[in-house]
């Protein structure tokens, strides 16, 4: 996902303060600090051992036998290659903590001694290095971190813990197929969910919340435009599809601009657009691949009833007859809007303020990313439910980056290297200490 608009948004906060990562030390933040020499080594192996979204075997069985030696009651295999563990520490309710577990077929280049020189191929059968480009293996120690710190305070709770580890959320299924795979019927259903991710558009070590829609609906549409290949120099004898394409991305830029409410917000881009083979040949066919982001249900309806809508009426307008009319796939891997419930996300912000200080917890603006975290509100929105950034830019390299205005790598680059030790630390306080709030015991 990408976070630019976060990132701006935030930039113009002045963060001066030195960063200190113990503003408040309690039994968490002390079993935290003690456990992290271990938890690092945990953070080097999975970052140098990724695997691809639906392979994560490895990864998994090494995380569930950590979860057995606290104690869960461990399922493998669910909706896939996901975990889940239980442990049920008296009455109370139930808090589900989620990691997702997948690198992205990317070739790190962060010359870090413990970088990835893993290869794979994709599902889609493509050869690739694999990093953690996307940052899923510090969710994955602060995991464990949390995982041992609830476990080591179980005087102190009352409830039951669901801690999940999810595959594939990098192609927006392994929500979906956990969910299917009964997640809340084949264990105690939650009534919160928390999850976190880490960002590239905060300083290290600064927590990040938004209430209310916090990540988009992403759909990807296929556009195959038809036309009647000839040569070029004849195109009276011809449909050609790349002007027809052509006029299609043209008027799909008014979906946005012209039909939606100015106050809210969305995006059509046109990512890839394919047609052709020589210069004197005219082809037919074009086939454009889009991205589509929005929030409410209402406008991911309107602007994919749109798409088809302008891919016909520009077919017409072409005097197309109806049998090469475009061809309009919504794709499969669609990703709901991540819906933070406003008022426990207020709630539980003010627990983190209370523990890292006000300059180290901001409101942060929504973003047009997506996170599949969000299956899990929408199979029953009785759930109260939180997903949160957790800044990793080095100090350094943001006061630098706001002086002179460079860019810093976003998540999915190759040179994406959160400073892990701040965000393995903040995340891990930050989900005991919740856990904590919410399964009290007086
Ligand atoms: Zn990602
Ligand atoms: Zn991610």
């Amino acid at each position: 996902m990408k976070l630019r608009r976060l990132y701006l948004a935030v930039a113009a906060i002045p963060f001066t303060f030195s960063l200190s990562l113990s503003a408040h030390a309690d039994s968490v933040s002390e079993k935290v600090s003690s456990d992290m020499p271990k938890l690092m080594a945990l953070y080097k192996d999975l970052h140098a051992h990724p695997e691809l979204s639906g392979f994560e075997v490895n990864t998994a069985a090494k995380l569930a036998k950590r979860a057995k030696a606290l104690g869960f009651d461990v399922t493998e295999n669910v909706g896939g290659t996901g975990v889940v563990a239980v442990l049920k520490n008296g009455p109370g309710p139930v808090v589900m903590i989620r990691a997702d577990m997948d690198g992205l077929p990317v070739v790190e280049q962060t010359g870090l001694p413990f970088a990835s020189k893993v290869r794979a191929t994709t599902e889609d059968g493509i050869e690739s290095g694999v990093m953690h480009a996307c940052g899923h293996d510090t969710h994955m120690t602060s995991w464990v971190g949390t995982a041992q710190a609830l476990t080591s305070m179980k005087d102190k709770w009352s409830g039951t813990l669901v801690m999940i580890l999810q595959p594939a959320e990098e192609r927006g299924k392994g929500a979906r197929d956990m969910l299917a795979d009964g997640l809340y019927e084949r264990f105690p259903k939650p009534d919160y969910a928390l999850a976190f991710h880490d960002a590239a558009g905060l300083p290290a070590g600064t927590i990040g919340y938004t209430p209310e829609f916090a990540l988009a609906n992403v759909d990807s549409v296929d556009v195959i435009v038809k036309g009647a290949g000839g040569h070029g120099a004849y195109p009276h004898t011809t449909k050609d599809p790349i002007v027809l394409a052509s006029r299609i991305v043209s008027a799909l830029q008014t979906l946005v601009s012209r039909e939606l409410d100015p106050q809210d917000s969305a995006v059509v881009t046109v990512g890839s657009f394919h047609a052709g083979a020589k210069h004197n040949i005219i082809s037919d066919k074009a086939t454009m691949l889009l991205t589509v982001r929005s929030y409410s249900d209402e406008t991911r309806q309107a602007l994919l009833d749109g798409i088809a809508r302008i891919a016909k009426g520009e077919a017409i307008a072409a005097g197309m007859p109806e049998a090469l009319m475009p061809e309009v796939n919504i794709k499969d891997e669609y990703t709901p809007a991540t819906y933070n419930t406003p008022e426990f996300t207020h709630k539980m912000a003010k627990v983190f303020t209370q523990r890292f200080g006000e300059k180290r917890v901001v409101q942060t603006p929504a973003v047009m990313g997506g996170e599949d975290f969000s299956r899990f509100y929408r199979a029953d929105k009785n759930i109260q439910s939180l997903i949160f950034w957790v800044g990793g830019v080095e100090q350094g390299d943001w006061d630098k980056a706001k002086e002179d205005g460079t860019s810093l790598p976003s998540l999915h680059s190759p040179y994406w290297a959160p400073e892990a030790d701040a965000v393995i630390t903040t995340a891990t306080e930050a989900l005991t200490a919740v856990a904590l709030n919410i399964m009290h015991k007086n």
